[in-house]
């Protein structure tokens, strides 16, 4: 299954896209996780990325979707992934589904997490007491989320369209996410 998983910064996307990746028997595929290990290696794209993800902004469209190209080529993305935090902006939609297309594939769902805004900031205050993003601070969390509703939020609606949306409540603790995943897939 090639899957996505979407919702506001905090929604909790990336600890469900590790267990649903491993429901999947894919990799998980986290383009903010790829841009932060390539900040921390001090690489070119690292370096290209750090502004834009310290402001709040999102990483121009030409970087992000050349990085997502060649790493759905590796041979682990075959035939199932779950992509967390990709596609973010119309842009990215479209090269999505040219890369898949190419292939002759297609996205078989997309998770959307839905957490209120409120719920969000609390949740990343606390996951920045933990450990410390540097797009975690309050003013950069409320900025992140502005621009989600901004330029990701309308991007469901075209998938909801297409039949492949399911809108699911991302509150309450993990295990109890998890299953509404896993019981909206049928996986
Ligand atoms: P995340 O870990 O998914 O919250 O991503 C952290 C940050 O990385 C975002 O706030 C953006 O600055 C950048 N980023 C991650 N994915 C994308 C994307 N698909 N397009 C543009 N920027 C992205």
């Amino acid at each position: 299954m090639r899957l996505l998983i979407m919702g506001p910064p905090g929604a909790g996307k990336g600890t469900q896209a590790v267990a649903l990746a491993e429901r999947v028997c894919g990799p998980h595929i986290s383009t903010g996780d790829i841009f932060r290990h390539n900040i921390r290696r001090r690489t070119e794209l690292g370096a290209l990325a750090e502004k834009f993800i310290a402001a709040g902004e999102y990483v121009p469209d030409a970087v992000t979707d050349a990085m997502v190209r060649d790493r759905l080529a590796e041979p682990d993305a075959a035939s199932a992934f779950v992509l967390d935090g990709y596609p973010r902006t119309a842009q990215q939609v479209a090269t999505l589904d040219d890369l898949l297309d190419a292939r002759g594939a297609f996205v078989d769902g997309v998770i959307e997490l839905v957490v209120p805004d409120e719920q969000l900031v609390a949740r990343i205050r606390r996951r920045s007491a933990d450990g410390g993003r540097l797009d975690d601070t309050e003013e950069v969390v409320r900025h992140r989320l502005a621009v989600y509703s901004a330029q990701t939020a309308p991007l469901l609606r075209a998938y909801g369209e297409r039949g492949l949306l399911y809108r699911l409540d991302g509150t309450g603790d993990l295990e109890a996410v998890r299953q509404r995943i896993n019981f909206a897939l049928g996986v």
